[in-house]
Parts: C-alpha cells; sequence; structure tokens
C-alpha cells in the first residue's frame, strides 16, 4: 500500500566522536522515505533549495521514492548541524538553517492523497496540521518530532499530536513534552493526548510500544561500532511503517513485528555517515539482520 512522507530534507554538517562530514544528504523525510522504499514505493514531500546537489536527487530516484511533490525553491536547502559525544544517545544541535523552509508550506498532489500510510516527519507541527488537512484519512498516521519543536510550538505540535494514531517520540523529547523523568507516565500522558499508539524511543537501550492495553519492548541491535546516529529514528520509522504498509495488517501481533524492522533498519543506518550504510544495505543483510534479531530475543520459556 501507499507510503506519503512528509519532513525535512536536509543537508547535515555531523561530527562524531569517529568522524566528521559536511554538508551531507539528510533530513528526517529523508532517511524515513530511504528505510521505507526497501519495503514499498515511496511518495515524498519537502522542499530543498536550488543548491542541493543533483546527485542526490538521483539517489532517491533509483530508490522508486516518488519526487513530485519535492518542491525546489529559490534559496538555500535546510541546513542541520550537531555534534555527538561519546555517550552517542543524545544529538547536539549546534546550528538549525531554515533556509527554504521557513516559507515552505506542503502541497500533497492530488495522486498522494489518497496514500493510506502517512508519515509526518519531523517538521514544523503547523506543517504537520496542514498535511493532515490535505490527505484522506489514511489507514495509518504517524508522527515525529523534536525538542526543538517541543519548545517552540507545543501547542501546536499538541494538537497534531491529538490528530494522529502513532507518535514516535526518543526518551527525552518524552520527558520534555510531558514534564515528568518518567517514560512509562510519559507515554501514557501521550496517550491521553489521542494517539492510540506510542512508541519512545531510548538509542542503545531500544524502543518501547505503548497502547493504553498493552506493552512491548525491543532491545536495540547490540553493535560493537556506532559511527553516526543521526536519522536512526528515521529509519526506525521508515523501516516500521515500511512493513507495515507492505503487508497493509494493523494488529498487535504485526505492529510488534514492525517495531522490530524499524529496529533493525536503524541498526543499519548508525554504522556509517549520512544514508551511507543504507545505500550499500542489501535485501539479503536486512532480512539476515532480522533473523539473527529473533534469535537475540528468543526465549522457551520450558525445558
Ligand atoms: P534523527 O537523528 O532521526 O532524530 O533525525 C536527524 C535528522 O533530523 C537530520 O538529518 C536533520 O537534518 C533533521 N533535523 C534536525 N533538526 C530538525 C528540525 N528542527 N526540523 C526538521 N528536521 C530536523
Amino acid at each position: 500500500m501507499s507510503i506519503l512522507v512528509v519532513g525535512s530534507v536536509a543537508l547535515d554538517s555531523v561530527t562524531t566522536p569517529f568522524g566528521e562530514v559536511k554538508d551531507v544528504l539528510g533530513g528526517s523525510a529523508i532517511y524515513a522515505s530511504y528505510a521505507a522504499s526497501f519495503y514499498s514505493p515511496v511518495n515524498l514531500v519537502g522542499v530543498v533549495g536550488k543548491d542541493f546537489p543533483e546527485q542526490y536527487l538521483a539517489l532517491l530516484k533509483e530508490r522508486k521514492i516518488s519526487l513530485d511533490g519535492l518542491q525546489i525553491e529559490e534559496g538555500k536547502t535546510f541546513r542541520w548541524s550537531g555534534y555527538y559525544e561519546y555517550d552517542m544517545n543524545q544529538a547536539q544541535s549546534l546550528c538549525t538553517e531554515l533556509n527554504v523552509f521557513s516559507t515552505f508550506h506542503p502541497h500533497i498532489p492530488e495522486q498522494y492523497r489518497s496514500s493510506q500510510f502517512v508519515f509526518l516527519a519531523n517538521i514544523d507541527p503547523e506543517l504537520q496540521i496542514e498535511v493532515l488537512k490535505q490527505v484522506k484519512k489514511p489507514l495509518l498516521s504517524i508522527l515525529d518530532t523534536m525538542n526543538y519543536w517541543i519548545h517552540s510550538k507545543r501547542q501546536s505540535l499538541l494538537k497534531v499530536i491529538s490528530m494522529v494514531d502513532l507518535v514516535l517520540l526518543n526518551d527525552n523529547e518524552a520527558r520534555q513534552l510531558c514534564n515528568t523523568p518518567n517514560l512509562v507516565k510519559a507515554a501514557k500522558t501521550v496517550l491521553s493526548y489521542g494517539p492510540k499508539i506510542v512508541i519512545i524511543k531510548k538509542g542503545e537501550h531500544g524502543s518501547s510500544m505503548f497502547t493504553n492495553s498493552t506493552v512491548f519492548s525491543a532491545p536495540a541491535y547490540p553493535l560493537e561500532m556506532i559511527y553516526d546516529p543521526t536519522g536512526a529514528g528515521d529509519a526506525f520509522a521508515g523501516g516500521l511503517i515500511g512493513h507495515l504498509a507492505v503487508s497493509g495488517d494493523l494488529s498487535d501481533n504485526n505492529i510488534r513485528r514492525a517495531v522490530i524492522a524499524g529496529s533493525v533498519m536503524a541498526s543499519f543506518d548508525v554504522e556509517d555517515f549520512s544514508l551511507n550504510r543504507l545505500i550499500r544495505l542489501t535485501q539479503e543483510e536486512l532480512y539476515a539482520r532480522y533473523r539473527a534479531y529473533r534469535m537475540l530475543i528468543h526465549f522457551d520459556d520450558q525445558e
């Protein structure tokens, strides 16, 4: 089934203890679309400036990511720079240059409006609301955000949270949004705003999915080397929505499998800077790690 992804398309500059890159392909919508494209074609909506490298557009087209909704405007592409210290669970933002994003309004092409699976990747929550007003009610709508919007657009963020089915937050964002150090309480607070499912991502400590009656926790795939965590949350979202869209099955069991698909995708993303590892990733590697992951969490309750 069709997937619509709306979010940031960026040129990122990132420093980690293991290297640095400048003005490389990034953005929430890019990581999510690229990850989801391992499962299903993706319709991408976003904006770039005239400085956006042609080679990056070619890379997306090769993955069957439709760019009919990508606006190319006069001006500079959105830029984000950040760094990670040895504890790579938390990005420290150095600079966010909205550039063409400051005047952007998403226009959802007619042929995308009945997409069954919609991912509102991290962008201004007011723009996320504009997207929801343009699409027909999807089977599943998923929203991601970040501390930048929790602080600057809290009311709009609460409004859009009440309009979607599933909310993704990382642990610090959940604590900040809900004013509590306790993630179980934070998840319950977010559920009380309206969504049916909340997934809290905890970096190397995995993720937990909460509904009003269940909790499911998945560890992060154990890796010896993590080069750059940028985009892990979006790759997680892409794997999750891709898995759900390809099956069209929204049962609790299948959403649990989708959390694993998201965790596996995120584990590849962090193995290199920018999208480099996802670009090299093969379907065989993806399935092999999914199988290895199953062994990681498998246990028998009797001999
Ligand atoms: P993640 O590591 O999954 O949380 O997301 C990383 C991506 O988020 C980077 O590629 C950035 O370009 C993008 N990003 C950073 N700040 C913002 C923001 N304020 N709005 C939208 N996207 C952002």
